[in-house]
């Protein structure tokens, strides 16, 4: 039999789950382009988006995922032939490096693994040894979603201004915004780039390019029209914001998102999310104390609140995810850009999120490692209701 009924729950990291008032905010007739509501509308979502990102800097919306974001922060930044250094910490980092090597950049790469934040002293020497400043940008994923790893932004800050290096600090915020703390201007960042589709509960297809003063002032000759931020946040008629016709229902989404975020205010929304992942690493723990399941990072500051990597040693990572999903509703992410991916899977913990929905998805795959005969520890429901029981 299937129990796999009702509601499904998309529990992967982004596409996360979309609130029901974002969802009937967007089921609307097309409005006006030209003139009125939509034009209010959109103005009112740009302060709201800067204290998401807490700056009082500029953003720019682009319609696209977060691989435009990516491209659109690159293009206005790069020329071809100049230099970026690239902190990975798993497949995103080495996503973003990619994007700016299609633009003709050279991207010096630090992979630091995909099981722990990035060692700050191998940045440090990094700078240290490039005397001529040739690195125009240091790039960073915030959170990076295929390992759940969580970077230290205002160490990379600290250790930036210690060498004294001018080069911009580009952050990337996809997964983290809305989820895991992060204070754009407090912590000396000049460009960060998100997306609408996770913590910001949205469907796919808008992205931001958060940047300051001295990233503008950095901006190339050559940034190719579309991807230009200038006229997208000093629009001088209303089309400029998107480069033609506005992303309509997205803007409704967005807006209906972002009030549910202003109605929690950030602070619980980020204190929830640091709750909700706790619950999440209890259960692990125990599941793991008599079996092979793992929590991917293994220190607690270098996990992110919004998305857990669990490690299975084998396949049974797939059994398992192919059980939750066909016998109870509930879809697991994918080990993506792990080796073997098999052998891994990811818990989605973002955005539209409550207490009752993680103790389902832990209650979930608690089932299916019992009917998987998966060995595990008993009692990791009783340990994530103990740190939910803490709220
Ligand atoms: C999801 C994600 C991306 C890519 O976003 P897309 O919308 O899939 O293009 C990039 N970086 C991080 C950290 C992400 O989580």
């Amino acid at each position: 039999m299937s129990l796999s009924y009702g509601r499904q729950y998309l529990a992967i990291p982004g596409p996360s789950v979309i609130p029901d008032s974002v969802l009937q905010a967007m089921h609307r007739a097309s409005p006006n382009i030209y003139e009125g509501e939509l034009h209010d509308l959109t103005h009112s979502v740009i302060p709201d988006l800067k204290s998401v990102a807490m700056t009082d800097q500029n953003v720019a919306i682009y319609i696209g995922n977060g691989h435009a974001a990516w491209e659109a922060a690159l293009a206005n930044v790069l020329a071809p032939g100049d230099t970026v250094l690239v902190l990975a910490t798993g497949l995103f980092g080495l996503g973003w490096a990619d994007i700016a090597q299609g633009l003709g950049a050279r991207a010096e790469i630090i992979n630091f693994g995909a099981q722990a934040a990035i060692d700050l002293s191998q940045v440090e020497a990094a700078l240290a040894a490039d005397t001529e400043g040739r690195i125009k940008a240091v790039m960073a994923v915030h959170v990076d979603t295929s390992t759940s790893i969580k970077n230290d932004i205002t160490g990379l800050r600290a250790t930036m201004n210690r060498t004294g290096h001018q080069a911009l600090l580009m952050a990337d915020c996809i997964a983290s915004l809305g989820c895991d703390r992060f204070e754009m201007d407090a912590w000396g960042v000049d460009v960060m780039v998100a997306g609408c589709q996770k913590g910001l509960m949205t469907p796919t297809g808008l992205s931001f390019v958060f940047f300051n003063e001295k990233a503008d002032a950095a901006q190339t000759d050559n940034v190719s029209r579309y991807w230009n931020w200038r006229p997208r946040v000093k629009p001088e008629v209303f089309y400029q914001h998107f480069a033609g016709t506005p992303p309509t229902h997205h803007l409704y989404g967005l807006r209906a998102a972002l009030d549910l975020i202003k109605a929690e205010g950030i602070d619980a929304v980020f204190a929830r999310h640091a709750k909700i992942a706790q619950a999440v690493w209890a259960a692990i723990d125990v599941w793991g104390s008599a079996g092979p399941m793992a929590l991917n990072v293994a220190d607690p500051a270098q996990r992110s609140h919004a998305v857990t990597s669990v490690a299975m040693g084998s396949s049974i990572a797939t059994d398992l995810r192919e059980w939750t999903e066909s016998k109870c509703g509930l879809t697991l992410g994918i080990g993506l850009g792990r080796d073997p991916a098999e052998d891994y899977f990811r818990i989605g913990h973002m955005g539209h999120l409550s207490g009752h929905m993680i103790m389902g998805a832990l209650g979930t795959i608690d089932a299916g490692l019992k009917a998987l005969n998966i060995p595990h520890g008993r009692g990791a429901l009783d340990a994530a209701s103990e740190v939910i029981a803490t709220a």
